[in-house]
């Protein structure tokens, strides 16, 4: 019988980190994954010499230097620095919304022109809110950036994304993007950025190096052979007897909450993205990671080639074929991935009584995106760890 101190269900971003920091701590850990690999939404697979992230495209930012220089003590990150470009109509718009953006919407060259021009455009806006704040998307779009900017680059793409029209989506959607007035394409204001050195399944694998792991195993199947002796000791009989049988003091679960309380208030929603690969006879097929496809036209979102997340210059031509993949934002039904958690009040509240339950278990740790509902970057779900682990 082997003794560990945590299972871990999950073998994501929450579930690697947890499992090195308990190691470090002198605890032991068993890693399980329903999914035939580990690394769960940042794993990636290489086809034709180039990590394709198989669940949508992944850059670490931070500006939190204990985190980054986390991530950068398992695995040394490039200097990879996202700056998507639109396509609305064949036209093209450097994002986030800046000089260049600026210039290529209407030809003004001086922050002060351009300016003007967005002033110009916010007061029409303002002025239809008469004094009230923004209610939707919409109308929060139009008071930041104006209608030519929310009718090119933001109205197609986010009714896609989210599937609704932006007139019933909430306005804090749209408050992250920022509007600059230099000429600088880099999406993210954080002080650090990059994609790790070799890929991301080299931080996993130095995550969980020296820890048991095991995938394609599924949680709620096992549980189905588990016995809790009257110390509270949890017992499991592997069912196929591929593992000896296990014992062990906590779970930590980083899967669906509602899942884990066998839905018995009704089902959290999602929404999810097809991924459409391609592997091309070209090297060099859109000459950035991530081309956003803005007008509503256009079935998928964005295009991305995942080869420019981790070569540059040279290293391009030298691998001489490429892989796209082109992302399609669907409704979630039961099977499909759950991707981005739709926080609308009845989603909410739903959760919330789930956390309620959750609040009362004494030997449950619920971390992660799933099992805390929540629209979580990698860098916070990495700082989380760590603060369970100085706290403790
Ligand atoms: P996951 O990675 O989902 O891991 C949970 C694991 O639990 C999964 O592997 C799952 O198979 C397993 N599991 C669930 N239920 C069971 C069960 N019953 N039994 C066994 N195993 C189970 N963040 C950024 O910082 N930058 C980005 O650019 C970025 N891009 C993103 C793009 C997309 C399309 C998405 C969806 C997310 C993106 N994120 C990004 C967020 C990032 O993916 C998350 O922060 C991170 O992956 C969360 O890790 P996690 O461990 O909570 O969840
Ligand atoms: N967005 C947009 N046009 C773009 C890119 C983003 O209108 O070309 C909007 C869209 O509503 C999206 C939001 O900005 O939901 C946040 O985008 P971001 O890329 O930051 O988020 P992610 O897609 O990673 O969740």
């Amino acid at each position: 019988m082997k003794r560990y101190d945590y299972l871990i269900v999950g073998a994501g971003l929450f579930g690697a980190v947890f499992a090195y920091c308990a190691r470090k701590a002198g605890k032991t850990c068993l890693v399980i994954d329903k999914r035939p690999h580990l690394g769960g939404n940042i794993y990636c697979e290489n086809i034709e010499g180039i990590n394709v992230h198989k669940y949508g495209a992944h850059i670490f930012h931070t500006s939190d230097k204990e985190v980054w220089d986390f991530v950068n003590s398992i695995v040394e990150f490039n200097r990879y620095t996202n700056s998507p470009v639109a396509n609305f109509k064949g036209k093209l718009y450097n994002l986030p919304f800046n000089m260049n953006t600026f210039y290529q919407m209407w030809g003004v060259m001086t922050p002060d022109e351009a300016k003007a021009r967005i002033e110009e455009q916010k007061a029409e806006a303002l002025a239809m809110l008469d004094g009230r704040e923004p209610a939707n998307l919409e109308e929060q779009a139009l008071t930041l950036v104006g209608r030519d900017i929310y009718e090119r680059l933001i109205k197609g793409y986010t009714e896609k994304q989210w599937g609704r029209p932006c007139t019933e989506l909430p306005a804090f959607i749209i408050r992250r993007l920022p509007v600059r007035m230099v000429f600088d394409n880099n999406y993210f204001n954080d002080s650090y950025q990059g994609i790790p050195i070799g890929g991301y399944n080299k931080l996993i694998d130095g995550l969980l190096e020296d820890t048991d792991t095991i995938i394609s195993t599924d949680f709620f199947e096992l549980k189905r052979h588990e016995t809790v002796e009257d110390d509270g000791t949890r017992t499991i009989a592997f069912p196929d007897g591929c593992m000896e049988a296990i014992n062990y003091d906590r779970l930590v679960f980083t899967g669906k909450i509602d899942e884990f309380y066998d839905y018995r208030y009704g089902k959290l929603e999602y929404r999810t993205v097809r991924f459409e690969e391609e592997v091309l006879d070209t090297p060099n097929y859109q000459g950035n990671a991530v081309v956003n496809y803005t007008e509503r036209e256009v079935p998928y979102t964005r295009v991305i080639e995942h080869k420019h997340f981790e070569m540059f210059g040279e290293e391009i031509g030298k691998c001489t074929r490429t892989v796209i993949s082109k992302e399609y934002s669907t409704e979630w039904t039961d099977g499909m991935e759950p991707y981005y958690p739709v926080n609308n009040e009845r989603n909410n509240r739903l959760y919330q009584k789930y956390r309620e339950l959750a609040d009362k278990e004494t030997d449950v740790i619920f971390g992660g995106r799933l099992a805390e509902y929540k629209y979580y970057d990698m860098a916070p779900i990495v700082k989380k760890v760590l603060a369970m682990f100085k706290q403790a």
